[in-house]
C-alpha cells in the first residue's frame, strides 16, 4: 500500500423534496449551494451540491432528487451518520440556532470523547455537528446565513453500519490507505491524510436488518485522489484486495471510479484537480442550472421538466 487517500471527497445522498433539502442545508446549516445540476445518468432529476464557498473536497454533500421515492429503511450496510466539524467555541451558537429553528436534536458524546449535536434532515438523514478544534482548510461562505466564526468546517467523518464479518477493514487500510487509530467493542475509527473529511468509523450492527435505500439514505461515499495518476493507483490497490473498480468516468467536476463493498455500501474514488469553478465563477456558484455538454442541446426540455427552486430567506428562522 503506497498511496493514501486524503480523506472523504464528497458524500451523495437521496432526497424526496429538493426545496426542503435546500432550505435545510443552505438556510439552516449554512452550506452553500455550489452547484445545481442534473443526475448525469438521469437528466430529469436534480443533483444538488452543498459545500463551503468554493466546493473544497471534504466539504461536499450532494443529493439526488427522485420524486416519490420511498423512505429509507435504516439498517446494516449503509452510511449511518455524517459528521461535520464545528469549532469547540461554536457549540452554544449551534445549540441556540437549532432551538430557534425548532429542529429536534440530541446532545451526545462520541465513543472517543467528542461532544456532538445530532439532528436529522427533512428526509431523516442523521447529521452530527462535532465540537473539535482540528485545523480544516476550508473557505467559509461569507455571504451565508451563519457567521464566519461558526460555519461548518467540512466533514469530520462518516459512520458506516456494517453487518459484521463482511468488514471492510481490508478495503479501508490496504485499498485506500486509511490508518486504524482507535477501537472500542463495536466501533473502529480510521484516519486518512488530511482534514477536512479525515475520519471514517465503522460500527458492527449484526442485529439490525439489512438497510433499504430510499429518501434519507446515503447513496455513496467518495474518497479523494489528488489527480488521475493517484486515482489509478488507488484503483490498483483496491483491485489487489479483491474489488473490481469501474473504468474512469468523467463527472465534469472530477473524474470518478466506483466499486461496491461487501457491506453493500457503494464507494467512489474522485479526483481533486478539476473542481467546481470550471463552469461558473466563484461569485455565481450554484445560481444557474448547469448541464454537462452532452445535455446542453436538451436544456429547454430539462428546464421545463424540473421543479423550480427558490433560495432560502435567511432572516426567517424556519424552513
Ligand atoms: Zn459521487
Amino acid at each position: 500500500m503506497d498511496y493514501r487517500t486524503l480523506g472523504i471527497h464528497h458524500i451523495t445522498a437521496i432526497t424526496s423534496d429538493p426545496q426542503k433539502n435546500l432550505d435545510f442545508y443552505e438556510g439552516f446549516l449554512g452550506q452553500r449551494l455550489i452547484k445545481k445540476t442534473v443526475n448525469f445518468d438521469d437528466p430529469s432529476a436534480y443533483h444538488l451540491y452543498y459545500a463551503d464557498a468554493i466546493g473544497t473536497p471534504g466539504t461536499v454533500l450532494t443529493f439526488f432528487y427522485w420524486a416519490g421515492i420511498p423512505k429509507r429503511e435504516k439498517g446494516s450496510g449503509e452510511v449511518g451518520s455524517i459528521y461535520y466539524s464545528i469549532s469547540e467555541d461554536s457549540i452554544q451558537y449551534w445549540r441556540d440556532r437549532i432551538v430557534s429553528f425548532n429542529v429536534p436534536f440530541s446532545e451526545e458524546v462520541l465513543p472517543f470523547g467528542e461532544k456532538v449535536l445530532k439532528v436529522s434532515d427533512p428526509d431523516g438523514l442523521e447529521i452530527g455537528l462535532v465540537a473539535t478544534n482540528v485545523k480544516n482548510s476550508i473557505q467559509p461562505w461569507e455571504d451565508g446565513p451563519v457567521p464566519k466564526d461558526h460555519v461548518l468546517n467540512g466533514f469530520y467523518g462518516a459512520l458506516l453500519h456494517l453487518p459484521g464479518h463482511e468488514d471492510i477493514n481490508d478495503i479501508l487500510e490496504n485499498g485506500l490507505g486509511y490508518e486504524k487509530i482507535a477501537t472500542t467493542n463495536e466501533i473502529t475509527r480510521y484516519q486518512a491524510l488530511s482534514w477536512p473529511g479525515r475520519y471514517i468509523a465503522t460500527k458492527i450492527t449484526p442485529k439490525l436488518p439489512p438497510a433499504r435505500q430510499g429518501a434519507g439514505s446515503v447513496h455513496h461515499i467518495a474518497f479523494q485522489a489528488s489527480d488521475d495518476t493517484m486515482l489509478q493507483a488507488l484503483q490498483f490497490q483496491v483491485g489487489a484486495v479483491g474489488y473490481q473498480t469501474t473504468p474512469l468516468i468523467d463527472r465534469f467536476y472530477f473524474h470518478a471510479s466506483y466499486f461496491m463493498t461487501p457491506a453493500n455500501i457503494l464507494f467512489e474514488l474522485s479526483t481533486n484537480d478539476i473542481g467546481f469553478i470550471i463552469d461558473e465563477s466563484v461569485a455565481e456558484l450554484g445560481e444557474h442550472l448547469q448541464l454537462p455538454p452532452k445535455f446542453e442541446p436538451y436544456r429547454n426540455q430539462i428546464e421545463a421538466s424540473i421543479i423550480p427552486l427558490s433560495l432560502p430567506r435567511y432572516k426567517n428562522n424556519s424552513y
